[in-house]
């Protein structure tokens, strides 16, 4: 009797694992691969690493700009002369002007990364381009510069999304997936995030990061970790634009 309920609770296990593990496939697939991806990256409409021998990578920080958080890893970037890449909210972007304008003359990219974050999933395309045409007008209108890349929230992909980037002559910025260190967890500490990208390090990577969550003060600190400990390695650190140049 006892070895029959024990194999009875062990096929359950063996049933819920299972389903776990469907439900878990199923999401990062929706989440991470879009089928036509493959494509659209030969086509280079969408990009997330380049092919280089030289050690040089895209810092990249989504979801700012943060009147704290912001502010600090510009420092940070400036001790170590090293440029970087923001995707920044639009209307973040409007409450915090003199952070935008300052990440523009300190001469690190500005890209977009929609007006209010909102999930594309649930928008229709003409939601979603207003979003983004909102997102390039603020930044254009108070750096002077109109961004060349388009990071979709949450890494949305779209054959809809595809042409409207082409039509706007944006590129997606999408991450190297080796690269993305969940800095934006809450409790993730920076010796964590800094030892995930150390760790995963290839030339050509587009490293993902966040400026604009709660946690990020840690990534602040990861952020001058990676660069000390990059450098050393005879790293530099281009915008993702640049690193796209290089890459061709
Ligand atoms: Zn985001």
């Amino acid at each position: 009797m006892v070895i029959l309920t024990i194999r009875k609770r062990t096929a359950g296990l063996g049933v819920v694992s299972l389903l776990i593990l469907m439900i878990l496939g199923i999401t990062s697939y929706t989440l991470a691969k879009h089928p036509n991806m493959d494509n659209w990256k030969k086509e280079r409409i969408v990009i997330d690493k380049v092919e280089t021998d030289k050690k040089v990578v895209a810092l990249t920080f989504d979801d700012g700009p943060d009147p704290q958080f912001t502010p600090a890893l510009l420092d940070v970037l400036k001790k170590h002369d090293a440029q970087a890449t923001f995707f920044v909210m639009g209307k973040k972007a409007e409450s915090h002007p003199q952070i935008l304008k300052r990440i523009a003359a300190e001469n690190h990219e500005i890209g977009n990364h929609s007006y209010s974050h909102p999930d594309f999933n649930k928008l229709k395309r003409d939601a979603q381009l207003e979003e983004i045409n909102k997102t390039t007008a603020i930044i254009k209108s108070l750096t002077g510069q109109s961004p060349m890349l388009l990071r979709p929230p949450g890494g949305y992909l779209s054959y809809d999304l595809m042409e409207m980037s082409k039509k706007q002559k944006l590129t997606i910025a999408y991450w190297t997936y080796q690269q993305d260190s969940k800095d934006w967890r809450n409790g993730t500490k920076a010796p964590a995030i800094a030892g995930h990208i150390i760790k995963n390090i290839q030339p050509g990577q587009v490293i993902i990061l966040h400026d604009g969550c709660p946690n990020s003060m840690e990534t602040v600190r990861a952020v001058d970790m990676i660069i000390s400990n990059l450098k050393e390695d005879g790293y530099t650190f281009v915008t993702m634009s640049e690193l796209i140049k290089i890459g061709k």
